[in-house]
């Protein structure tokens, strides 16, 4: 596996808008450092621990996403350090990265959530849930938090029009929430959507950033 030759043809094919997020989990920080003396410094994780253990051990100037279902009594781990949560996917979870961000006097982007998959496993807000919060009275008060965008995952699936569309409908959450909520709001800007098997897909359909994997690691 040449991991730098990997993420430099991934580089090569993503338009400038979208930034890549090499996804990290279950990965050694050996095999990690490899992509970081290619050069590479954005990288995502899916556990808190499994963050933590690699924020420590390895070079401060890494950006560290959190990209899958964090869980409340796990977000103490990696607010201090952590550059975006990409799943926010309750209300419930954002209070309480409001708080812990307040804890350590900083101001922490997060991505929205949204389930978009066929797949009812998928964690995730609908358009129903997210409205009912950002027009609570609570949410304007969440000064650590800001909200930069969306994020969603595809169905499973080999069936390409309809990984299509589902990345569509996050492109049109997108837009409502831009045009009804942030409008104005130059933070609200990032898409992240597409994965190995699918970034392709997501780029067109309009991704600012895709979380990719075994494309450049190997299966796991
Ligand atoms: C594991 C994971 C990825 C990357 O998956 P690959 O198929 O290996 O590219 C992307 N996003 C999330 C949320 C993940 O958990």
């Amino acid at each position: 596996m040449d991991i730098g030759k990997n993420i430099a043809e991934i580089k090569d094919s993503l338009p400038p808008v979208t930034k890549l997020i090499a996804v990290t989990k279950t990965k050694s920080p050996e095999t990690i450092m490899e992509a970081y003396r290619a050069g590479h410094k954005a990288f995502g994780e899916n556990k808190a621990q499994e963050l933590l253990q690699k924020f420590e051990e390895l070079p401060k100037d890494i950006e560290w996403h959190f990209i899958g279902h964090l869980q409340s009594n796990k977000a103490k781990y990696v607010i201090p350090f952590v550059n975006m949560i990409h799943g926010i996917d309750s209300f419930k979870i954002l209070k309480v990265v409001n708080k812990e961000a307040k804890k350590n006097d900083r101001v922490v982007p997060c991505l929205l959530q949204f389930h978009i998959a066929q797949e009812s496993t998928k964690f995730g807000l609908d358009e129903a849930e997210a409205k009912e919060f950002l027009n609570s009275e609570t949410f304007p008060t969440l000064k650590n938090v800001y909200i930069a965008g969306v994020m969603g995952m595809a169905t499973f699936t080999d069936d390409h029009e309809q990984v299509r569309n589902e990345f569509r409908k996050l492109k049109n959450i997108f837009m409502w929430l831009q045009n009804d909520y942030f409008s104005g709001n130059p933070e609200f800007s990032e898409i992240s959507m597409g994965m190995s098997d699918d970034y392709q897909i997501a780029v067109e359909e309009g991704s600012t950033m895709v979380r990719i994997g075994s494309n450049i690691f190997g299966s796991r």
